[in-house]
């Protein structure tokens, strides 16, 4: 058992039987006489690890048959670029929603590109929210719709999926694009309802580098922007299963040992059940205390990422210092926003929020 509690909100905490595993077979790999790391891509031994990534994620998020699962590098950040070259086709626009900081970047990054609009923002309310379907427009001609399904510095996320066909000029034809980044795999998602889904694996799924992409077919057949380079392209993956050039072969690896813990956990349905726990504990405490406060409207709060304050931000270096001391570290709030967060991925035991709670209280008792 390691002695601290990190509440990193990416590279984040992975499962403890996972590093152990990779532990274990850091030398040798199933007698193979290699590291994961030494082994060829297009070797027997390599092509079945990453066969059974592929397929054990396609379990766990009952992903249909007519979407294909990309491994790619460069991280989510990558795919705010690829995205708009490979989706916007001769359609030249889309529409992007506006939730935060990482929505953001995606927004600035696709201006590249094209033409795009806002089709909703939650920025006169601070980003503290996500803006109900009720006020969304989408624009006429739009070749998809990008929103980030959580906001993992502003702590908002949606517990719904936009039904495009329900919002202002929207169509259910319109391509649903996420930024799953840091929410992948936190519950059960209907994979059905996307055009394209991307996470970038550090939050949720393993090493940071890698970023999963899950896109269905008949996308692949849009003509990326001319000058688009061959890595940039979805499709030069897609008829290449991820091995057009060399994948980041160990992170696909030790993704695939998260897998097998995730369905050993019991799936997505359980994780769920978990994680709502796991939240509830820590927003429970913050609306119980006039000591915390959280921005974050109640109905959008994230489940993975948890903002707070404390009412005087004179405390906030003694509550970071003695926290460490209570072996929670990475507490400290995003540079932008200040104050805490506390990053409570699939991975973060309910001992470990647990031992936060009762942090909290202690320290709320000797400062109020
Ligand atoms: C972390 C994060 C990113 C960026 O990921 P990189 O791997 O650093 O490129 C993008 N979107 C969201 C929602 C994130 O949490």
């Amino acid at each position: 058992m390691r002695k601290i509690y990190n509440f990193s909100a990416g590279p984040a905490v992975l499962p403890e039987e996972v590093l152990e595993q990779a532990r274990e077979e850091m030398l040798d790999w199933h007698s193979s006489g290699m590291s994961v790391m030494e082994m060829s891509h297009r070797g027997k031994e390599f092509m079945s690890i990453a066969d059974e990534t592929e397929s054990a994620l396609r379990e766990l998020a009952g992903i249909p048959d007519h979407y294909k699962v990309l491994f790619l590098q460069g991280g989510a950040s990558s795919q705010f670029a690829m995205v708009p070259m490979n989706l916007l086709g001769e359609k030249g626009k889309a529409d992007y929603v506006n939730t935060g900081q990482w929505s953001a970047k995606a927004i600035s990054e696709a201006r590249n590109y094209g033409s795009i609009q806002i089709a909703a923002s939650s920025e006169n309310d601070g980003f503290n929210s996500v803006p109900p379907l009720a006020q969304w427009h989408i624009s006429p001609g739009t070749a998809y719709v990008h929103y980030a399904s959580n906001e993992t510095i502003g702590g908002v996320e949606f517990q719904w999926i936009p039904d495009l066909s329900a919002a202002a000029g929207g169509s259910k034809d319109i391509p649903l694009v996420a930024d799953m980044s840091s929410n992948f795999l936190s519950r059960p998602f209907d994979v059905s309802k996307f055009g394209l889904i991307y996470a970038g694996a550090q939050k949720n799924v393993g090493p940071a580098g890698l970023v999963v992409v899950i896109v269905r077919e008949d996308l692949l057949d849009i003509p990326p922007l001319a000058g688009t380079p061959a890595m940039f392209r979805y499709k030069t993956h897609a008829d290449n299963t991820s091995m057009y050039n060399t994948p980041p072969t160990y992170a696909i690896y030790i993704m695939g040992l998260v897998m097998e813990w995730l369905k050993k956990q019991g799936g997505l349905t359980a994780i769920e059940q978990r994680n709502i726990t796991k939240a509830r504990l820590i927003y429970d405490l913050i609306d119980t205390s006039s000591f915390y406060h959280c921005p974050v409207n109640r109905a959008d709060r994230s489940r993975m990422n948890v903002p707070f304050t404390l009412s005087d931000p004179g405390l906030d270096e003694a509550f970071l210092k003695q926290a460490q001391a209570h072996g929670l570290i990475q507490l400290k709030g995003h540079r932008s926003v200040g104050g805490m967060r506390a990053s409570i991925y699939n991975a973060m035991p309910l001992e470990g929020v647990q031992t936060l709670v009762t942090f909290m209280r202690e320290f709320e008792k000797n400062h109020a």
